[in-house]
């Protein structure tokens, strides 16, 4: 019987595994590859006449308007590149809502004349693609016969080329809109939104003198985490394969427990994976700096370094992909999911976001003092108003089916939207709110009691883990987003607000300079203004913490549990104002995203309800019959031998082999009753009725595991998924 048993096949397959011939090139220098694929500024320069060259650096550093007459000599120095290269394809490369990333793929060559010819690849071509987009969601945005949809270069993210063992792709960065220009995709609200920032940014540092400012752009370095599982073991669940999640699975004996993963050493065949990813990630010019262990088992995290927020979302994506693509190639599969393991720590992707330009570099340096600093304190009071008023929107910015099992969970921040300032920051602005700030903390040292260790400079402020929003000393990271998520949802929404708060700070202080009052005094009065107003939203305690629910009820801050409570955010009233006026989104655009929203929460817990269903019928049940036969077998046996026979287990696991009956009965009749309803009766109907009956399913099945002999037990277990590798 054990033969059949795809658990055990995948352990003996586990065990014979073989690992790839190693890709590493001894004689490569470290860091000779970083850019290789790239079509760079640096290669722009070298191949483009000198006046496009100018024009398009203008485009890319400065956010000058596009002259369309340099896309033609672009698009040709491109093409020349790539085919250098051994590209034979290009490719539009767009980001629609699904989460993925969409390519459609057309060759250099024609066939003409009974061979093959080159293909035009003009200016034109470059610029703009058409797409038949029907199949990508758009929230009601198209009917299915308005199929078309058109995807725009985007020049301030570079085009790239994709390696594949049998040939390569050159792949051009681009926005996805409806024919009527509706964004059906992740980047073109984020260039609008990077625009609108920018824009009020901008007249905050005139107003601070800097009279002819650069462009300011916002910054985004997102820290990926992930769980790696073989790929046995991953083929043997389909839970795994359909929802990228475990929906059965007892606990094992020795979990996460003793915390001795974090930062651990990394296992050989895991650190091989690593480099052989950051090889490739450096080739396509992406920046991978840190890699470490994470806390659970079979955790890990990529951080590449920081950079502009719209280059970093595409990266993000191209990081993705390249870990799930490698993953494979070494056996193993790279899971994104936001809890893949019920009772084991989940994924984030912490979003770290910034704002600055090339003169002043970063606005959220405080400096050593930054009591003095007032352009510092203008733009964090600008993060303080703009979490405060719209923290509603933030949680609904990382909603989804998968996050909701992280967020609030142990290690991850609640979905109350707080933030955390710091010992230094918070002392400055309860000083300002007092009526004037006069002294900073200061930076510390750390005597570690050994003479022969050097003295360690300490920050001015503790770290604090449980804070969806903390300031970090010199940007903000954002811990709510989920490792599944594209960054820009979260980047567009942080750009939106930071506008807004930015728009008001600078209208106030306009208005105040115009009508006499002297500008230290209005800046003085608007931080106080701020702290007062919506000091509310800064919390230093511990966000994981009971109080902490029952506070932030009392300071009226929302607590927005699930997607279903947080979507509805999109289209409040405010919201639309909001992203409207700042040109991010228009009204139909926020209804598309939210009927999006509904719709992809629905469709994964159903899917995961189909999952369950089936697992359990074909799989889990069949195991515990077979077990429960088998004792009533021996019992028999047992008692036609005279023996002493002791019916408890067997009733134990009949009583079980009941419950996952029931339990798949009720889910079954839950998943028929939930069809063909509107898409927020259907979500909620998801939530209310599939993910309990899915819960009680499991209960069983999980208590099932524990008691089924072994070589009957069909999926592989938490223990051989989390700490075989
Ligand atoms: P930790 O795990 O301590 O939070 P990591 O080193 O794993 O930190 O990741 C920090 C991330 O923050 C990196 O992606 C880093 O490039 C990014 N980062 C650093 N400085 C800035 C900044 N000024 N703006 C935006 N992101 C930044
Ligand atoms: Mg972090």
């Amino acid at each position: 019987m054990s033969g059949n048993n795809v658990r055990l096949q995948a352990i003996k397959d586990v065990q014979a595994y073989v690992p790839p011939a190693p890709s590493y090139v001894t004689e490569e220098a470290p860091g000779s590859v970083f850019g290789e694929n790239v079509f760079s500024l640096a290669v722009m320069q070298k191949r483009l006449p000198k006046l496009v060259y100018k024009s398009i650096v203008a485009t890319i550093e400065h956010s000058e308007p596009l002259d369309p007459m340099v896309a033609d000599a672009v698009a040709s120095a491109m093409k020349d590149w790539a085919m250098e290269k051994g590209a034979t394809h290009y490719s539009h490369v767009f980001y629609p809502l699904t989460g993925l990333t969409a390519e459609k793929h057309d060759s250099f060559f024609e066939p003409a004349g009974g061979g093959l010819s080159l293909a035009e690849f003009a200016g034109k071509t470059l610029a703009q693609g058409e797409s038949d987009g029907s199949s990508f969601p758009s929230g009601g945005l198209r009917n299915t016969f308005e199929a078309r949809g058109y995807t725009g270069w985007d020049p301030t993210s570079p085009a790239y080329i994709l390696d594949n063992p049998n040939g390569k792709t050159l792949c051009i960065p681009t926005v996805f809109v409806s024919m009527f220009g509706d964004a059906l995709d992740h980047k073109t609200p984020l260039l609008r939104s990077q625009q609108s920032m920018a824009k009020h940014a901008e007249r905050v540092l005139r107003l601070f003198g800097h009279e002819n400012p650069d462009h300011v752009v916002s910054f985004c370095g997102a820290e990926q985490e992930y769980f790696l599982v073989d790929r046995h073991f991953f083929l043997a669940r389909p839970d795994l394969l359909n929802s990228g999640r475990t929906l059965f699975g007892a606990k094992p004996p020795k979990g996460q427990e003793f915390d001795d993963h974090y930062f651990g050493a990394i296992p050989e065949r895991v650190l091989g994976y690593m480099m052989d990813c950051e090889r490739e990630l450096f080739k396509l010019g992406i920046p991978a700096k840190t890699r470490h262990q994470e806390v659970a088992p079979g955790q890990f995290e990529l951080a590449p370094m920081f950079e502009r927020a719209n280059q970093a979302a595409d990266h993000q994506q191209l990081i993705m992909t390249t870990l799930k693509r490698l993953a494979n190639k070494h056996g193993m599969e790279c899971l994104f999911h936001e809890k893949p393991f019920e009772g084991v720590n989940g994924s984030g992707k912490h979003v770290n976001f910034s704002l600055g330009n090339s003169t002043e570099g970063n606005l959220l340096l405080p400096g050593d003092t930054p009591h003095e600093n007032a352009q510092f304190l203008v733009f964090c009071a600008a993060v303080i108003r703009a979490v405060h008023k719209y923290g509603g929107l933030l949680r609904a910015s990382v909603a989804s089916a998968s996050n909701d099992h992280r967020l609030g969970a142990n290690e991850a921040p609640p979905a109350i939207i707080s933030i955390f300032l710091g010992d230094q920051l918070s002392d400055v602005f309860d000083q300002i709110a007092k009526g004037g700030a006069t002294s900073s903390k200061e930076k510390g040292t750390l005597m570690i009691g050994v003479d022969t260790l050097p003295v360690l400079p300490t920050d001015p402020g503790d770290r604090n883990r449980t804070s969806p929003f903390a300031f970090t000393g010199n940007r903000f990271e954002f811990r709510a987003p989920g490792s599944l998520q594209s960054v820009a949802g979260p980047m567009v929404t942080i750009n939106t607000i930071m506008a807004e708060a930015l728009d008001y700070i600078a209208s106030v202080l306009e208005a105040d300079v115009a009508s006499g009052t002297e500008f230290n005094v209005a800046v003085q009065s608007i931080l106080g203004e701020i702290i007062t107003n919506h000091g509310a939203a800064v919390f230093g305690g511990n966000g994981y913490s009971d109080d902490w629910q029952v506070e932030a009820e009392a300071r009226g801050l929302p607590n927005l549990r699930t997607t279903i409570d947080a979507l509805p955010e999109l289209i409040s009233e405010d919201a639309m104002e909001l992203f409207s006026k700042y040109g991010v989104f228009s009204h139909r655009e926020m209804h598309s995203r939210y009927e999006i929203g509904l719709e992809q929460y629905a469709q994964n817990i159903s899917v995961e309800a189909r999952t369950t269903l089936e697992m359990g019928n074909t799989a889990v049940l069949p195991a515990a019959v077979r077990y429960q036969t088998e004792m009533a077998l021996n019992l028999k046996a047992l008692k036609g031998a005279g023996l002493h026979v002791d019916k408890g287990p067997l009733e134990d696991v009949s009583a079980l082999v009941t419950d996952l009956r029931n339990g798949l009965d009720s889910l079954k009749a839950a998943l028929v009753e939930g069809s063909g309803l509107a898409p927020l009766e259907e979500a909620t109907h998801a939530q209310k009725e599939l993910l309990p009956a899915m819960a009680a399913v499991r209960a069983a099945a999980d208590q099932l595991e524990g008691i089924v002999a072994d070589d009957l037990w069909p999926l592989p277990t938490y223990q051989e998924m989390l700490f075989i590798l």
